[in-house]
């Protein structure tokens, strides 16, 4: 049987934090150079290169096997603490890591130099306790970092990394432990030890690089929903005056008029349009007949129920829609919609004020659709024009109600929830 020496997992561990970084490069398209992707890349490659170069211990000099090595790993750690922190959007490593990491070169070096060789027993446990002090004390300061900077609830990206944190600790704590009371040089390297803490940095690299992609696609995904949302509702908002557009109108005036025939009800509609704005133009340009256009559509919403519906229709010209009025009420509603805009000045014109004419339709339970009552409020807008402006006219104040749902009215299957008939 094969046995993995901590040599062979140290190089496998290198070769999976560059293939991590290689797969991962796809989901950071867009977000280059902005949540540390070099510093990533950086820490990637040093750590690579370090553990890469401690599995030939033996092979190459001791110099690069072990001072060029921890060099490249300590550096790789501070990109990694480095490209978390801008990456998860909390602060920068403190100074005093950087010191530590530099102090624990240095001691490293200084030991190496005094002591070249790898089979000194003090000079090799000194060496691997001042690094394994350095990687003990950092990654708490990161677990810290992220847990107090990262606003809850975390992804499960972020868990991940902080499971690999954890690990990390755990590991850098039993080899602390194991390299001050052993009495060989290093009990790491060449033992099943060795295999054990190396098989933890394996699975410390894949819960990072998993954490880290994972985070990366839950933010795409999150910014996809958010483009989604502001398309939809770019879709159904007019861009001038910001109330909803015909489209939305027409959509919920279908759902309440379903809503009114399946449980009976009163649904009115109320077609409006500015007098004689043609003028407004005329005389005082059309950017001004914008900003009128918005400032009668915030006077025209004011007074409404939270379930009404104030739209622009087109042009001028804007739709009400009344769930549970009846036409009269409906007349009410939109009198004192023409009173509020005829009293008020109209900023947009220094104080002048408009006139609107409405057109007022109840939907009757034999409508085809809305669009039936919307053809009868408009003949009673074009009444309203013809009679003068500045007036509402309805129509038929009997023919305002809705007829209960009647399930026998062969035009009309109940439907359940879904749509689907009952
Ligand atoms: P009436 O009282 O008969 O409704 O007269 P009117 O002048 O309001 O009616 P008409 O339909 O002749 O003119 C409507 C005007 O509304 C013409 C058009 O240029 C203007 N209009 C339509 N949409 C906009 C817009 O988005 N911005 C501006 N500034 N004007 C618009
Ligand atoms: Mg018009
Ligand atoms: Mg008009």
């Amino acid at each position: 049987m094969t046995s993995f020496s901590a040599a062979s997992l140290l190089a496998l561990c290198a070769a999976m934090l560059v293939m991590w970084m290689g797969l991962s490069l796809p989901s950071w398209r867009g977000h280059v150079p902005s949540q540390g992707f070099h510093a990533w890349i950086r820490g990637a490659v040093l750590m690579a290169v370090g553990v890469g170069l401690m599995s030939r211990r033996g092979v190459l000099p001791d110099v690069v096997t072990i001072v060029v090595s921890n060099g490249c790993l300590l550096s790789g750690v501070w990109c990694f603490q480095v490209g978390m922190g801008l990456f998860y959007r909390v602060a920068a490593p403190p100074r005093w890591l950087g010191i530590l990491f530099a102090a624990a070169f240095v001691a490293l070096a200084w030991l190496w130099w005094c002591d070249p060789s790898p089979g000194a027993v003090d000079g090799a446990r000194w060496r691997v306790a001042a690094m394994t002090f350095a990687l003990l004390v950092s990654v708490p300061a990161m677990a810290l970092r992220l847990m107090r900077g990262v606003p809850r609830p975390w992804g499960f990206g972020l868990r991940c990394t902080l499971s690999g944190l954890a690990l990390g600790a755990l590991s850098h704590l039993v080899r602390a432990v194991a390299v001050l009371s052993s009495p060989t040089a290093d009990p790491v390297l060449g033992s099943w030890f060795g295999g054990a803490l190396a098989l933890a940095l394996i699975v410390q690299v894949q819960l990072f690089m998993v954490g880290l992609v994972l985070t990366l696609e839950a933010r795409a995904q999150a910014a996809l929903r958010v483009a989604n949302e502001r398309l939809s509702v770019d879709a159904s908002t007019d861009v001038l005056t910001g109330l909803p557009n015909r489209r939305a109108f027409e959509s919920v005036a279908a759902v309440e008029r379903t809503r009114a025939r399946r449980h009976g009800g009163a649904l009115a509609v109320v077609l409006v349009d500015i007098d004689h704005f043609k003028r407004v133009n005329d005389r005082w340009g059309h950017p001004t007949g914008d900003a009128v256009l918005r400032e009668l559509g915030r006077l025209c919403g004011l007074g409404l129920r939270g379930h009404d519906l104030l739209a622009r229709w087109g042009g001028e010209e804007l739709a009400l829609l009344l769930p549970h009025c009846g036409a009269l009420e409906a007349e009410r509603v939109a009198g004192r919609m023409l009173a509020r805009v005829r009293n008020t000045p109209l900023e947009a014109l220094d104080g002048e004020q408009l006139t609107l004419s409405a057109g007022v339709a109840a939907v009757r339970a034999d409508d085809v659709d809305v669009g039936a009552a919307l053809a009868r409020a408009d003949a009673a807008l074009y009444r309203a024009k013809n009679a003068g402006r500045d007036r509402v006219e309805g129509e038929d104040p009997s023919a305002d109600v809705l007829a209960p749902a009647d399930p026998s009215d062969a035009r009309w299957v109940p439907t359940d929830e879904v749509g689907t008939p009952a």
